[in-house]
């Protein structure tokens, strides 16, 4: 059957002293109906642009899609209207994100953000939205709903104020949650209750979540499959169970290294040394990840490893399965 969203071969630009630099560089995936699919890498892999590109949410101006198709259900959205994304976002599809402060507005409470969302894409009387708002806050966690209704973001704890943003987000039962590091700015406790939460809520309403995160650990909580994205494009795709019993790909194997232990000092963490290539100074040919991979061979320099199946059902971009691969699909030498 046809996946709630494909996106296929999505490049994402950015322009910077009249440039254009790809920030998303080529990826295609699927999301499944009802399945949670994690995105992970460190920041400045291309994960947050690519899910602003799904909302049409990048700089105006500055960010653009170049080239791709964004399928979803069955119908391209990468170059809708604004007027067609302004019905879209907040109904089909909705985003959270990691600071939930910056997203709620300080001068109105709880209750008429949530029913200015709910009264944007429903024909409903305000008060059938009070009612709702009130239900949307108990399905969410929030004691004493009907008095928070009437609160302000800044009366409520950080763990409170996701929990109004995921209230928001699910409104109007969108099909597609997009959530980007929505537990990064909370504490070890309140992160878990809100994976919980979030997996929760995607049963009952029958949603598709994309969890970005910089951190494997989360996605082995929640996620169903994972993407990990490296310096704009996949490295690694597969379920989270093959992920985690036979990750392939050199920088999936190191973040795994650097996930948190409990009862490890957070400051002592394995991190992976040097950092991704910023868009601007992006290496044309050969693996973008040669000058960290403690695996590099000579020809990673030269030849761009493709993201190809090394084990059934599972993908990996690195040269060092190019045996594995059928001849028609191994990678040539690029001529430099
Ligand atoms: Fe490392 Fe080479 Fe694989 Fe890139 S292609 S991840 S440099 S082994
Ligand atoms: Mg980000």
């Amino acid at each position: 059957t046809e996946p709630l969203l494909h996106v296929k071969n999505l490049h994402t630009g950015f322009k910077i002293d009249g440039k254009f630099y790809n920030a998303v560089d080529g990826v295609s995936f699927e999301v499944k109906r009802k399945r949670i699919v994690g995105v992970v890498g460190e920041s400045g892999c291309g994960k947050s642009v690519m899910s602003l590109s799904i909302m049409q949410l990048l700089p105006p101006g500055v960010g653009e899609i170049q080239e791709g198709q964004i399928v979803f259900e069955g119908e391209d959205i990468s170059r809708f209207s604004d007027k067609k994304m302004n019905k879209l976002r907040g109904k089909d599809i909705s985003m959270i994100f990691q600071e939930p402060m910056t997203s709620l507005n300080p001068v109105f409470t709880i209750g008429y953000q949530i029913e200015e969302v709910i009264l944007n894409h429903e024909k409903i009387s305000k008060k059938e939205a009070r009612l709702r708002s009130i239900s949307l806050l108990r399905s969410v966690g929030i004691p004493r709903a009907d008095k928070i209704v009437n609160e302000y973001p800044h009366q409520l704890s950080g763990g409170m104020r996701q929990r109004v943003m995921i209230a928001i987000a699910i409104a109007c039962q969108p099909k597609l949650l997009i959530a980007d590091e929505p537990t990064t700015a909370l504490d070890v406790t309140v992160q878990a209750q809100i994976l919980e939460l979030l997996k929760g809520i995607q049963e009952t309403n029958d949603m598709s979540i994309i969890l970005i995160t910089h951190d494997l650990g989360v996605v082995a909580e929640i996620c169903d499959e994972v993407l990990v994205m490296y310096a704009g494009k996949i490295a690694e795709r597969a379920t989270v169970d093959e992920l985690f019993n036979n990750p392939k790909h050199p920088y999936t194997q190191l973040l795994m290294k650097a996930i948190p232990k409990m009862d490890e000092d957070v400051e002592k963490l394995a991190t992976i040394e040097g950092l991704v290539p910023s868009i601007t100074n992006m290496p044309q040919v050969g693996c973008r990840f040669s000058n960290r991979c403690p695996k590099a061979m000579p020809e990673c320099m030269t030849v761009t490893p493709q993201l190809r199946e090394v084990v059934p059902g599972h993908e990996a971009a690195c040269l060092l399965y190019n045996e594995s691969w059928p001849e028609e699909q191994k990678p040539k030498k690029e001529r430099a």
